[in-house]
């Protein structure tokens, strides 16, 4: 399955290929054409946990990207992200799980 970079809904199907040969998909939910970034590795949690520390410092965005190796707009989405989970815990209202 390929998650759509833009809403990561895995609605997604094949549409054609581009100029240079490479499979196109678009998002059946957000519309979205995007093709897969074979560059975009899974970021690894001590990456992460570095991104959180140095997003402390008020590093910019681009210079934590420098720094850390991951692409700009993985980290805009990560902070975002990070951004959307703090001021509003969606809190599903389930028992919480073991102890
Ligand atoms: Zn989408």
């Amino acid at each position: 399955m390929v998650a759509c970079p833009s809403c990561e809904s895995q609605r997604t199907v094949k549409n054609g290929r581009i100029h240079n040969g490479k499979q196109n998909y678009r998002c059946r939910d957000c519309g979205r054409q995007f093709v897969q970034d074979p560059q975009t590795k899974v970021i690894d949690q001590a990456t992460k946990d570095l991104i959180d520390k140095l997003l402390l410092e008020r590093l910019s965005l681009a210079g934590i990207a420098r720094v850390t190796g991951v692409s700009e707009l993985w980290l805009q989405r990560y902070v975002n992200a990070k951004d959307a989970s703090v001021p509003r815990p969606v809190t599903v209202s389930a028992k919480k799980k073991g102890a």
